[in-house]
């Protein structure tokens, strides 16, 4: 972008989430609450995270009408349905939200069906708090939608809550940004603030996994990861996503996978499908990874040393459902830097579902 060579056009959108970023911010949950004018909110979370979503009514004492913990993954909409009518019933009139996104994506619900504002304060690497963006299920169906008022108001990250996710699922969560920002970097409508963000979150995550990893509990590995899942996230929440994640909504919804190991495992093989395509990408992934000169399988590597899985067997997908999911991936692809071509990505599925590396078919 510099010297002799013309800037690319480009078309940039700011979020105008408000960020909080640190250890020890969730003592700012009371004045932030009271920044946006909310006297009464509702707590959402998963039965999991009952107990944290308990502190933080204890934190905002009078103006926590309550603890919703029933979020759970995929925003079921009879979930949502019977949590706005106790949103309503409790007569609040905002929402905060903790955990990863599943709490995040119930609080998104309730706010796009009620116009509350809502405070999100997130507890993995998945990225959603920073995104406009609201996948929900009903009978069986995923169904995803853009909409400017589904964005949170506000994304509150304290480092001290993630100390807790446990080293599978920060690799797993952490893969997951990851792939927000890989994405991000061939995206169609990237543009240079976006794509420096994208190449700062894949240095911060590639850096601090293996330390979360190593300790769970080391401050500043977790730091680095959350940094590297903000900047992930808003990077999701501000370009247009390809092949990685057609397939990884393909692979949810058809055969019901977890969404960040579905993530971890089919990256490194969307990475090496796009690599000739997308050289930038490529060459950029290749340099953070530092294990030689192919981005795909240094991915891969990266991935197996931390423990994380490499085969969709592995996740429960059943070998019938490679065609399956390849016809389902063409039909209507997203847009990707090389054309979705039915026999190419049918063969990255079979190499998926068997944990081989990653080649550009
Ligand atoms: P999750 O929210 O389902 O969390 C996984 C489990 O970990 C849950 O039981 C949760 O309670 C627990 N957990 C979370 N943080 C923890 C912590 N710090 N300590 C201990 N346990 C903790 O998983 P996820 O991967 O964060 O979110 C997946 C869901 O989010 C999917 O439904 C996916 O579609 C959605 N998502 C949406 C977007 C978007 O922009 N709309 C982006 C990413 C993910």
């Amino acid at each position: 972008m510099t010297g002799r060579r013309m800037t690319e056009p480009f078309v940039y959108n700011g979020l105008p989430t408000r960020v909080i970023f640190g250890t020890g911010t969730l003592a700012r949950l009371p004045g932030e609450v009271d920044r946006l004018g909310l006297a009464r909110v509702l707590i959402v979370a998963t039965a999991q995270q009952r107990d944290q979503a308990a502190t933080l009514a204890g934190l905002l004492g009078p103006r926590a009408a309550g603890v919703h913990a029933e979020a759970v993954m995929h925003t079921p909409v009879a979930v949502t349905e019977k949590a706005v009518a106790r949103a309503v019933a409790e007569g609040v009139d905002g929402l905060v939200s903790i955990g990863g996104g599943s709490s995040i994506g119930l609080g998104k619900a309730i706010g796009v069906r009620t116009g509350l504002p809502h405070l999100a304060v997130p507890t993995t690497y998945a990225g959603s708090e920073m995104t406009a963006i609201l996948g929900e299920t009903s009978n069986g169906l995923k169904t995803t939608r853009r909409d400017d008022r589904i964005l949170p108001a506000v994304a509150l990250y304290d480092v001290a809550l993630t100390l807790s996710l446990p080293a599978a699922l920060s690799v797993a969560s952490g893969m997951n940004a990851l792939a927000h920002a890989v994405e991000a970097l061939y995206a169609q409508d990237r543009n240079p603030i976006v794509s420096i963000m994208a190449e700062q979150a894949i240095g911060a995550l590639v850096r601090a996994l293996p330390g979360v990893v190593a300790d769970p509990a080391d401050p500043a590995a977790r730091s680095g990861a959350l940094y590297g899942a903000w900047l992930g996230g808003a990077c999701l929440g501000s370009v247009g996503m390809a092949l990685h994640h057609k397939l990884c909504h393909v692979l949810g919804g058809a055969f019901d996978l977890p969404h960040a190991e579905t993530h971890t495992v089919l990256l490194p093989h969307a990475v090496a499908y796009n690599a000739g395509a997308a050289p930038d990408m490529a060459g950029r992934l290749a340099d953070i990874l530092d294990d030689g000169p192919e981005a795909g399988p240094a991915l891969q590597d990266f991935a197996r040393r931390l423990g994380a899985p490499t085969a969709l067997r592995a996740l429960g997908m059943p070998e019938s459902g490679i065609d399956l999911a390849a016809g389902l991936a063409v039909q209507s692809p997203y847009w990707n830097p090389r054309p979705v071509e039915r026999d190419a990505v049918r063969v990255l599925l079979a190499r998926a579902w068997a944990g081989e590396p990653p080649v550009t078919p």
